[in-house]
C-alpha cells in the first residue's frame, strides 16, 4: 500500500489538512506501506514563497514522516508533457481556442460539478487531435475528450459513488492556454508515477475523482482506491480559512500546542480513540476506516482540548 500527502503551497496547512493527512499516513503505516510526499506547486502564480518549507515543518512537528524523495510538481513539466503526448496518441485530447465567454455563451446546462457550466459538446471539434499537432498549438488549451456515461467507484469512506463527467463537467482542461498543466493531469500522472495505491484526501476533491478515473483508464494505468475524509468546517459551515483564527498548524505550534494533543483530537474525529493525547504511531497501530471519518466536523474554538 502506498498513500501520499499532497499539499499545495498556496497557503498554510490547517486542521482539515491534518485530519486527512493523519488518515492517509496511519492507513499506510498500519499496513506496513509507504507514504510519499508531493508538493503541488504547479500553479506557480498562486505559490506562496516559503509555504512548502513551512508545510514540511508542520508535518515533522505532527510526527508524520514520508518515504523517498519529495516530488515538486513545478519541476515536472517535461513529464506532464510526455503524459499529455501519450493521451494525444490515444486520441483523447483536442485543442481549444475558445474563451471563457465563448464557453459560457454556448453552455446549455447552468452549473456543473465545479459551479461553472459544463464544457458544451457543441464546441468540440469533429475529431480528437493528432499527437503530432500538439507542438503546433502552444497557445491553445488542451482538453480531455471525455467519455459519455457514468463512472462508478466505491469510496472507502463515502461509499458507492456515481459521477457523470460528460454531463457535470464536460471536456476538462489538461493544459491551460498559458502553458501550465492542470491539476487533473498532474495529479494522475504523479500518483501513477509514485505508485500510489490509495488516494486518501479531503472530501472537497470527491467531485474530481471520476475525471481522474477517466484519465487513468485513457492512460491504461490501474485506478487507485479512493478514500475521501470529511472536511473540517467553521461554525458557519464553510471550509476553514485564515479568518477562523488559529487553525493553521503554524499558528498552533507557535502557540505552544503539543502535537500529541492535536493528534489525539484528530484521531477521535476519525473515530479512533477517545481524544487522549497520543503519537501518530499509536493511531496507526489501531487504525481502521470508521464511519466518523467520512463526516465533516465543525471546529469550535472553545471546545478543542488546546483551547
Ligand atoms: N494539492 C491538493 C490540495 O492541497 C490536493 C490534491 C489531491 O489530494 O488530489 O488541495
Amino acid at each position: 500500500m502506498t498513500t501520499r500527502l499532497a499539499p499545495s503551497p498556496s497557503g498554510d496547512l490547517h486542521l482539515g489538512h491534518a485530519r486527512a493527512f493523519l488518515a492517509a499516513w496511519a492507513a499506510a503505516r498500519q499496513a506496513g506501506g509507504r507514504v510519499v510526499l508531493r508538493i503541488e506547486d504547479l500553479d506557480t502564480p498562486r505559490v506562496v514563497p516559503g509555504a512548502a518549507e513551512r508545510q514540511m515543518e508542520d508535518l515533522a512537528w505532527l510526527g508524520l514522516d514520508w518515504d523517498g524523495p519529495v516530488l515538486r510538481q513545478s519541476a515536472r513539466a517535461d513529464y506532464y508533457a510526455e503524459v499529455l503526448h501519450r493521451l494525444a496518441q490515444g486520441g483523447h485530447v483536442f485543442a481549444c481556442y475558445h474563451s471563457r465567454q465563448d464557453v459560457a455563451r454556448a453552455a446549455t446546462a447552468p452549473h456543473g460539478a465545479d459551479g461553472v457550466p459544463p464544457y458544451p459538446a457543441a464546441l468540440r471539434p469533429p475529431h480528437p487531435f493528432e499527437a503530432k499537432a500538439l507542438a503546433a498549438h502552444p497557445e491553445a488549451a488542451i482538453r480531455f475528450w471525455v467519455k459519455p456515461g457514468t463512472v462508478t467507484f466505491a469510496d472507502l469512506l463515502q461509499g458507492p459513488q456515481t459521477q457523470d463527467v460528460a454531463a457535470d463537467v464536460g471536456d476538462f482542461v489538461l493544459r491551460r492556454r498559458d502553458g501550465l498543466f492542470a491539476y487533473q493531469l498532474a495529479v494522475v500522472a504523479d500518483d501513477a508515477a509514485q505508485g500510489v495505491t490509495h488516494v486518501v484526501r479531503g472530501a472537497d476533491l470527491l467531485p474530481s475523482t471520476a475525471r481522474q478515473i477517466q484519465l487513468y483508464t485513457a492512460l491504461d494505468r490501474p485506478v487507485p482506491v479512493f478514500g475521501h475524509v470529511g472536511l473540517v468546517l467553521n461554525q458557519a459551515g464553510q471550509k476553514l480559512s485564515k479568518r477562523d483564527g488559529a487553525v493553521s498548524l503554524v499558528a498552533l505550534r507557535q502557540a505552544g500546542v503539543q502535537p500529541q494533543v492535536l493528534i489525539g483530537w484528530l484521531a477521535a474525529t476519525l473515530g479512533l480513540g477517545t481524544g487522549q493525547p497520543c503519537a501518530p504511531g499509536q493511531v496507526a497501530a489501531h487504525f481502521g476506516w470508521q464511519a466518523a471519518a467520512a463526516l465533516p466536523i465543525v471546529y469550535e474554538p472553545t471546545a478543542v482540548p488546546w483551547a
